[in-house]
């Protein structure tokens, strides 16, 4: 195989960083992956009853007595409409707020993903939640849909907020959207996205206070009000109380930052009780290093080691490897020894939980090396069952390609060094000496489809080998692909 730089194969030991803790015996993967994939489906089915109930409770109160007339429909659409409306933006804030169940069921990236596509749905139910009611109570009182609107921001108490809570949830969606969002850096977009929570927080009032569906001391109000309070619950919890506990129990600083490549380098941090980290394999923290200058800017990096705990007189110790592809990365190269870290985490499926076979093939490229190094010093696998393929323009650009070695020949792992240019041909992944010696995903993996396969590498490069892996057969439940980029 021309494109075969490097090959390590069977159980031969090494002292160079080895698995800290070997992983012993194999966990039955097939029995973890049905439970995860029977919770996704429950979750998938609470998620679709959830509007219905909004609407069933309608229809309790007689809601849809109302379509005898022309205003009633109107009036009646537009309630419907503004209660899914609201339960999607309901299911939007539990998919951004890092519930660990969510998280380890579809994974970090996928509810994102999720969520994004709930927005314009959510706004188009908003607005015509707005433009029905104004027909409807239009109609009744014999106005006209502008008149009504005027009418009901003076006359009827929150309304006001409710109109407010329509511009800012047009003003969080227009800035979503990709074309948009790709003109302005990231803290901006943020920034105007939290105005999520104002949206929400001013059109609850009027939920409540107009109308007599939530009227007090019906079981309607109860269910309602259960929802909203169990929302603002799970993102108070998930992403304020929990980030600030994690910060203070392992209280991270930066113990010293060496430099990989020309580009790229590792970050290594000390800190309490981080053995509770451990078995992350390649999950991914937020991090905010906590400097003068620093502290503002979020960063979603993976571990490129297991959490090392603590021993004796030795502190736990952690690390992360970056590449500097962008100011804010680059500057991380400066920090000093001794400062603080921030975090919050672990997040994402990059991790032995998604196993669901006894095999694992991990392709990395580029940066995206550095958390299948981590996966492969803490995922379990007996000898021979094991293949990584890096990708890389040159040997150089392996990061950490010398210690994946070692925790190859450590643990009988097979591994390929896929070097040397890219190919010109369309939806290639592997090198131009590799195809034009006639090399294909088979020759190195033969079995690719009954393994489970982790790719991460830049988006072009990963998505022609997710096509690959998934024209070898491969099914979607044994793919795990971490993306640097949502
Ligand atoms: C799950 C995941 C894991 C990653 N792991 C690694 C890794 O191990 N090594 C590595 O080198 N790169 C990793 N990245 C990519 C890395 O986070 C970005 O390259 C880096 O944040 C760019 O920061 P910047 O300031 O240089 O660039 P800019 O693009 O200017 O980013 C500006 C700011 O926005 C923040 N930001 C951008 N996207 C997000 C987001 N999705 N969530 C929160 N904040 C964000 C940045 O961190 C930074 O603070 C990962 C990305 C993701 C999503």
């Amino acid at each position: 195989m021309t494109s075969l730089l490097s090959r390590v194969s069977g159980a031969e030991r090494s002292s160079a960083p080895g698995p800290r803790t070997p992983p012993a015996a194999v966990e039955p993967f097939r029995a973890q992956a049905r439970r995860r994939l029977a919770r996704a489906d429950l979750l998938g089915f609470l998620a679709w009853v959830s509007p219905v109930v909004a609407v069933a409770l309608w229809l309790a109160d007689g809601g849809a007595g109302g379509f005898s007339s022309f205003a009633g429909t109107a009036t009646g659409l537009g309630i419907v409409a503004g209660l899914v409306g609201m339960d999607v933006v309901l299911l939007m804030l539990l998919l951004a707020a890092r519930i660990p169940l969510i998280d380890n069921t579809i994974g970090h990236d996928r509810a994102l993903e999720i969520h994004k596509s709930l927005g314009k749905p959510a706004l188009y139910l908003l607005l015509a939640h707005g433009i029905f009611i104004a027909i409807g109570y239009g109609v009744a009182e014999g106005l006209d849909p502008i008149s009504e609107s005027v009418s009901l921001w003076v006359n009827v108490p929150d309304m006001w907020l409710a109109f407010v809570a329509m511009a800012l949830f047009i003003a969080v969606v227009v800035t979503s959207l990709v074309a948009v969002r790709r003109r302005f850096p990231y803290e901006f977009w943020y920034a105007i996205h939290l105005l999520t929570y104002a949206a929400v927080a001013t059109a609850i009032p009027h939920q409540f206070s107009v109308g007599g569906l939530f009227a007090e001391g019906t079981w309607q109000r109860w269910y309602w009000l259960a929802i909203c309070i169990g929302t603002g619950a799970a993102l108070l919890f998930f992403r304020i109380y929990q980030p600030l506990a994690a910060t203070a129990r392992h209280q991270l600083t930066v113990s010293r930052i060496v430099r990989v490549a020309p580009d790229v380098f590792t970050i290594e941090m000390t800190g309490l009780r981080l053995e509770s980290l451990a078995g992350s394999g390649g999950r991914f923290f937020i991090w905010r290093f906590l400097a003068p200058g620093f502290w503002w800017q979020p960063h979603p990096f993976s571990l490129s080691a297991e959490p090392l705990p603590a021993t004796g007189t030795t502190a736990g110790k952690l690390r992360i490897t970056v590449r500097n592809l962008g100011d804010g990365s680059a500057r991380l190269a400066r920090l000093r020894p001794g400062t603080r870290v921030a975090l919050e985490g672990p997040y994402g499926m990059f991790s032995t939980a998604a196993r669901s076979r006894n095999k694992v093939v991990m392709i990395g490229a580029g940066i995206g090396i550095t958390p299948l190094r981590s996966l492969l010093e803490s995922t379990p696998f007996e000898p021979g069952n094991a293949t990584v393929l890096l990708r890389g323009h040159d040997e150089s650009e392996l990061f950490l390609g010398q210690e994946i070695m070692a925790l190859c020949q450590a643990r009988g792992a097979t591994l390929f060094h896929l070097t040397g240019p890219r190919s010109a041909r369309p939806n290639e992944w592997l090198p131009e000496s590799a195809v034009h010696a006639g090399f294909t995903l088979r020759d190195y993996v033969p079995d690719v489809a009954n393994a489970d396969v982790y790719v991460c590498g830049p988006a072009g490069w990963a998505s022609q080998v997710v096509k690959d892996v998934q024209a070898a057969g491969l099914p979607a439940e044994q793919l795990h692909y971490e993306r640097f980029d949502w």
